[in-house]
C-alpha cells in the first residue's frame, strides 16, 4: 500500500480512551462516546499497517485518546516492520505503559532524523499539576535512550500560560526540549486559530464541497476517513486499513459538511519553508 507523495503525515488512533480528561481536548467527546469505538487487535494493526510502504519523513504516528491504553500496544511497536519508522503521542502518566516501554522497546526502534523528538509528550496543566512527575517519567525515558520532548498547547487560560512558563525553565534545568503549540478552537466565545484559507469552514453553516487530504487517518476500528471530523464522528469512512484491497488515494472527495470542518483540518499553518497558507486538507467547488 503505497502512500501518495503529497500525503505528510500517517495517524493511528490506536484508543481514543484516555486515561485523562482533559478540559480542552481535540476529541472533544465524552467518555462514554470515547470508550464505544470498536478496537483492532494488535496482531490486527501490525498485518495492516506492515502493508504500508512510506518514506522516512513520514513515520506511522501512534495517537489516541492515550495509545498506551491499548492493550497489545508493546506488540504493535515489536512488530512494526522495520523500514516504517515511528512517533508516539502520549500524556505519558499511564505507569503501567512507561514500566513496559522501558523494559521491553528498543529505544533506537523509536527515534529516527528529525528536527524533533520521535516521543512527543503532551503537558495538561489542569491534570497534571506542576508537571514534576510527567519531568521525572521524560527522565526516565531519556536516560533509557528514548527520544523524547515535552509540547504544551498555548490554551489561554491564565492558570494555563502561568504553569507552561513554569514548565518551560523546569525542562531547561532538565535538559529537555520543550516546546509550544498554537490552540486553536474556540475559548470564552472567542475563536482562536487562523482559519484564513477557509475562513467559512469553521462557520457551523453546512455546504457540499470537494475536499482532497493529505494525511492518513486510520480510527480505532480501522476505518480510514477524510478528515479529523469524520474520524471523531465515526461518519462517512472511505475504506478498512484492514482490508487487504485498500488503497491510499490522493484525489478529491465528495463532503456535504464544509462549515463543520475540524480545526485541525482547515487551520491555516506554515510550511516547511516557513511560507503561510497551507492546510491539512484541500478544499475547492463549496456551494
Ligand atoms: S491527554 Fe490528550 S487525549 Fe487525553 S484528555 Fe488530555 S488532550 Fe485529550
Ligand atoms: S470539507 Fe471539512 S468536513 Fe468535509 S472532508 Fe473536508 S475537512 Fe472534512
Amino acid at each position: 500500500m503505497k502512500i501518495p507523495k503529497k500525503y505528510k503525515y500517517i495517524t493511528t488512533f490506536l484508543t481514543l480512551r484516555c486515561n485523562l480528561s482533559c478540559g480542552f481536548c481535540l476529541n472533544d467527546m465524552d467518555k462514554k462516546t470515547r470508550n464505544s469505538f470498536k478496537e483492532l487487535s494488535g496482531k490486527e494493526w501490525v498485518e495492516a499497517l506492515n502493508r504500508i510502504e512510506s518514506r522516512p519523513e513520514v513515520p506511522i504516528t501512534f495517537s489516541g485518546g492515550e495509545p498506551m491504553l491499548h492493550k497489545d500496544f508493546i506488540y504493535i511497536l515489536n512488530n512494526l516492520k522495520p523500514s516504517l519508522n515511528m512517533d508516539i503521542l502520549t500524556n505519558l502518566s499511564y505507569e503501567k505503559g512507561i514500566e513496559r516501554l522501558l523494559k521491553e522497546v528498543n529505544p533506537n526502534r523509536v527515534k529516527r532524523d528529525s528536527p524533533y523528538a520521535s516521543i512527543r509528550v503532551s503537558y495538561h496543566p489542569e491534570q497534571m499539576g506542576d508537571g514534576e512527575k510527567l519531568v521525572e517519567n521524560v527522565k526516565k525515558l531519556q536516560d533509557a535512550g528514548f527520544s523524547v520532548g515535552i509540547w504544551s498547547v498555548l490554551y489561554p487560560s491564565k492558570e494555563q500560560l502561568y504553569s507552561i512558563v513554569q514548565m518551560q525553565f523546569r525542562c531547561k534545568d532538565n535538559g529537555i526540549d520543550f516546546r509550544l503549540k498554537e490552540y486553536t478552537g474556540e475559548y470564552k466565545g472567542e475563536l482562536y486559530g487562523n482559519y484564513s484559507k477557509y475562513p467559512e469552514s469553521v462557520s457551523k453553516k453546512s455546504k457540499s464541497c470537494l475536499c482532497k487530504t493529505s494525511e492518513l487517518l486510520i480510527g480505532p476500528n480501522g476505518g480510514v476517513y477524510k478528515c479529523h471530523r469524520d474520524l471523531y464522528e465515526q461518519e462517512f469512512s472511505i475504506g478498512n486499513i484492514t482490508d487487504p484491497d485498500f488503497k491510499v488515494e490522493d484525489k478529491y472527495r465528495k463532503c456535504n459538511k464544509y462549515g463543520n470542518c475540524h480545526y485541525c483540518d482547515t487551520k491555516t499553518k506554515t510550511n516547511y519553508k516557513q511560507k503561510l497558507g497551507h492546510a491539512s486538507v484541500e478544499i475547492k467547488n463549496v456551494n
